[in-house]
């Protein structure tokens, strides 16, 4: 996988599942909470997973399925708190610190823009000391739109001015790909191994690499 990087003065870089192992998020959301809500409400984990089993499908890709508060209410639980309590699992994904190394040498711009509520991401940059890399850090709850919604592009766009021709997204979400994608972001690329405990999924749509290092050549 080789980017055109002359072309390119703009990166859009996800967080979870992209420079961070998304190893953490889905052993907080399988395993945790399905674990913490069968002891709040004494029923067995299994039951618990049945139970949490619809919510969760029911607002994947909208911003409320990203949000902290709303979980902690619709649970009952604090979810902040727990993220919290597991915070030692938090990661960076192999070759993540060098590619951003790399971009900041190369001086490209570079923004994180990611889905997760403020408090994760502040949890998250504040254990992996990354938020010195990015010149600027978007969560889409600001917007009040996440990334699979129109938008939230025209609005980052209106704020933070890029080219969509100069510009890369790196994600592991084809949803925000085709998003990014509809609205005319050239140069898209997937993360084909989000969870470093998972083996590599299939992309369809877009090029794909294994890592960040890939995209270190010619950078
Ligand atoms: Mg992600």
């Amino acid at each position: 996988m080789k980017l055109n990087w002359e072309n390119i003065d703009t990166v859009l870089i996800d967080m979870d599942g992209t420079i961070l192992d998304l190893y953490f998020d889905n052993y907080f959301w399988h395993e945790q909470v399905p674990l913490s809500f069968s002891i709040k409400n004494g029923i067995d984990i299994n039951a618990a997973k049945a139970q949490l089993k619809p919510l969760f499908k029911e607002m994947e890709g909208k911003l409320e399925w990203y949000c902290l508060d709303y979980w902690s209410d619709v649970l009952n639980l604090d979810i902040s708190n727990l993220k919290f309590q597991l915070s030692d699992l938090i990661s960076v994904l192999p070759h993540a610190l060098e590619f951003l190394i790399k971009l900041r040498n190369a001086n490209q711009k570079v923004f994180l823009v990611t889905n997760a509520h403020r408090s994760s991401l502040n949890l998250k940059m504040h254990k992996t000391k990354l938020d010195s890399y990015f010149d600027e850090i978007i969560s889409s709850h600001d917007y009040g739109f996440p990334k699979e919604d129109q938008r939230f592009w025209i609005k980052l766009q209106k704020e933070h001015y890029f080219s969509n021709n100069t510009t890369v997204l790196i994600d592991d979400n084809v949803a925000v790909l085709d998003s990014a994608n509809k609205f005319g972001i050239q140069h898209l690329i997937i993360l084909s191994k989000p969870d470093s405990k998972l083996t590599e999924f299939m992309p369809c749509r877009y090029p794909d690499v294994v890592d960040l290092r890939e995209l270190m050549i010619g950078l």
